[in-house]
């Protein structure tokens, strides 16, 4: 099995042993899949995404690169959850489906694979910087985020209390990439929507 999601959406729930390919953007993330189950071209590899086109595309790419047996899964995670339950099947998928909604993810099971990326306590919640000029993406359990006022850090802890023209001046000149909590290469790491 083959995660070819983001590392963030892995790091809540995935299947079990899946194999995740950590690149920031999907481009990046074929060619390092490639690269990594080198060793497995003969192997029976099942790639799949939240909602089936990403892995689609993935598997097609693999088979063009000579992998012998690529599969994806139809319909993606989302697909898989709604079979399990209406077919009463074992579920292989742990943790929390992240989809960017308001609730930015939904339970499969009541596991928390996750650590809260402050502290380091189990937790599955990801929270967006509440420094507009931040914006980070990142995992926050409940009493960091009281601690911390929804914030990544204590810099931006002191940047929300600041009056609301001084935040303005600091937001002038940062980009509007999207930032992410990259876990897999330890680094906060500024990704673009793309
Ligand atoms: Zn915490
Ligand atoms: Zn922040």
């Amino acid at each position: 099995m083959v995660d070819m999601r983001n590392h963030y959406e892995y790091e809540v729930g995935h299947f079990e042993n899946a194999i995740e390919i950590p690149s920031d953007t999907f481009r990046e993330q074929l060619p390092m899949a490639v690269k990594m189950l080198d060793d497995k071209r003969e192997k029976n590899i099942i790639m799949y995404c939240t909602g089936g086109i990403r892995c689609e595309k993935a598997s097609a790419y693999m088979l063009y690169k000579g992998f012998k047996n690529v599969f994806h899964l139809e319909g993606g995670i989302i697909n898989y959850v709604n079979s399990v339950k209406e077919k009463n099947l074992e579920n292989k998928f742990h943790g929390k489906n992240f989809v960017f909604d308001q609730r930015l993810g939904e339970k499969v099971t009541d596991e928390i694979i996750s650590k809260c990326h402050q502290c380091g306590k189990p937790a599955d919640t990801h929270v967006n910087c509440a420094n507009d000029a931040c914006h980070l993406l990142f995992i926050q359990c409940d009493e960091c985020k009281e601690n911390y006022e929804s914030c990544c850090s204590k810099e931006c802890q002191d940047i929300i209390h600041l009056p609301p023209e001084e935040q303005k001046k600091l937001r002038a000149g940062v980009d509007k990439g999207r930032n992410v909590f990259n876990k897999s290469k330890a680094r906060m790491s500024r990704i673009s929507k793309n």
